[in-house]
């Protein structure tokens, strides 16, 4: 019988770390969050996290890639891959008529234009400024006095529209602060902001063109009041997944397990 081979990804993001294990390059065994990233304890916790839901040790995996803002300081990584490699290939993996994908995460917003078979053709990128990315979000829920995982039930007990009209992160929550002064409810701001973002992130996924299916991955797309939003914004459907914040660290065990193929592959042409 074949050995099973365990390949494990791990994205070291900005703000969260998340890695994922792989059976055979098809089965996702366990996977493990923790909400700090790079620089952090964050991602040799969330290794130690997935090899215990896993119930296996390091010596189980033959193959580790590293992916994210934080991939090159990780010591266990056999292997690096870009974000954007990683994110197309996670995608496909999970929705094969992937044609286009957002990816909001703690600190930037993508969208990345996808082909035939999966190959990544084009992409642009937003991480110069705060707005519309995850730390948007946390910036105004801390505001509001709220958690991140809040905000989908407030969004969708919003009756009246609030217009968050400031595109910098610190004006926004000025205004944020001046509305809940004027008595606006909890619920309309956060459906307003969370269309702010949508505003934006849209003119970034057109600029590559949007096409079914649209794909909607990274830790905001927890928040479905945010992906409701860009539906309306985009007026396409938006798929996600429960595996949405570990798409990154998906396509990074995919890699692995591509890697470790092909290192078996070059000691079987060696011993020849
Ligand atoms: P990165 O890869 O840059 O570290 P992630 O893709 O992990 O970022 O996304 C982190 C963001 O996801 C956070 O800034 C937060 O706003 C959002 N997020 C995390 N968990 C949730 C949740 N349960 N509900 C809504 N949003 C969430």
């Amino acid at each position: 019988m074949a050995k099973t081979i365990y390949t494990m990804g791990v994205d070291v993001g900005s703000t969260a770390s998340k890695a994922l294990i792989l059976k055979n390059g098809e089965e996702i065994v366990a996977n493990a969050v923790v909400d700090v990233g790079a620089g952090t304890t964050g991602p040799k916790r969330s290794i130690t996290k997935v090899l215990e839901a896993a119930n296996l040790t390091m010596d189980d995996i033959n193959y580790v890639t590293a992916t994210g803002y934080g991939r090159n300081t990780l010591e266990e990584a056999d292997f690096q891959m870009s974000e954007l490699s990683c994110h197309a290939k996670g995608a496909y993996f999970l929705f094969p008529k992937v044609h286009t994908i957002i990816d909001i995460g703690g600190q930037d917003a993508k969208a990345l234009k996808i082909g035939e078979g999966g190959v990544l053709e084009n992409f642009v990128m937003n991480d110069k400024c705060a707005a519309g990315t995850g730390r948007f979000l946390d910036v105004i829920a801390r505001v509001l006095e709220v958690d991140v995982s809040d905000l989908d039930d407030l969004d969708e007990n919003s009756t009246e529209d609030v217009s968050i009209s400031s595109t910098c992160t610190v004006f926004a929550e000025s205004e944020v602060i001046s509305q809940l002064a004027e008595g606006k409810k909890i619920e309309d701001i956060v459906k307003g902001i969370h269309s702010a973002i949508a505003a934006r992130v849209s003119s970034l996924a057109k600029r590559v063109g949007v096409k079914d299916d649209v794909v909607m991955t990274g830790g905001v797309a927890l928040n479905e009041g945010m992906v409701r939003a860009l539906e309306r914004s985009l007026n396409h459907d938006i798929k996600t997944s429960e595996y949405c914040q570990l798409n990154g660290a998906l396509g990074a065990a995919i890699f692995a397990n591509q890697k470790y193929q092909q290192k078996l592959l070059k000691e079987k042409q060696a011993s020849k």
